[in-house]
C-alpha cells in the first residue's frame, strides 16, 4: 500500500519536467503531423505565435493529396484534381499533340483516298 503510493508519486514528478518542456516548444511553435490518403506522413511547424490557428487538413507534400490530423481517417482524395502539377501539364501537351498527329494522319489518308479516287 504505501510502496504503491510512493511509486505514483515518483510518477507525477518525474512527468512533471517533461510537461513543461512541451509547453516550452509549444510557446514557439507546434509541429503537426498531417497523413494522407496514401500514408505519407507530412509535418509542418506552426508558430503559435502566429495565431495558434492550425488549419484540420493540409496537401500532402509528396503527393498533393489533402492530408488530416487522424492518420487512421485521412481525407478522402478529391475527384478531381485541386491544381495541376507541371508533370500533368506535360502529359496533357503530349496527348495533344499525339492526337493532331493522329488527326493529321487521318486526313492524309482522306486526301490520298481522294486523290486516287
Ligand atoms: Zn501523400
Amino acid at each position: 500500500m504505501v510502496t504503491g503510493g510512493q511509486a505514483i508519486r515518483g510518477t507525477r514528478v518525474g512527468s512533471g519536467p517533461v510537461g513543461e518542456a512541451e509547453r516550452g516548444v509549444d510557446a514557439e511553435g507546434v509541429d503537426v503531423d498531417y497523413h494522407c490518403h496514401n500514408r505519407h506522413t507530412t509535418t509542418i511547424r506552426f508558430s503559435v505565435e502566429a495565431g495558434g490557428e492550425v488549419p484540420e487538413t493540409w496537401d500532402c507534400v509528396r503527393c498533393g493529396l489533402p492530408a488530416g490530423e487522424d492518420a487512421d481517417n485521412p481525407p478522402e482524395p478529391p475527384s478531381i484534381t485541386p491544381y495541376k502539377t507541371h508533370l500533368d501539364y506535360v502529359k496533357e501537351r503530349r496527348d495533344d499533340a499525339q492526337g493532331e498527329t493522329l488527326l493529321e494522319e487521318a486526313l492524309q489518308k482522306l486526301r490520298e483516298q481522294r486523290g486516287t479516287a
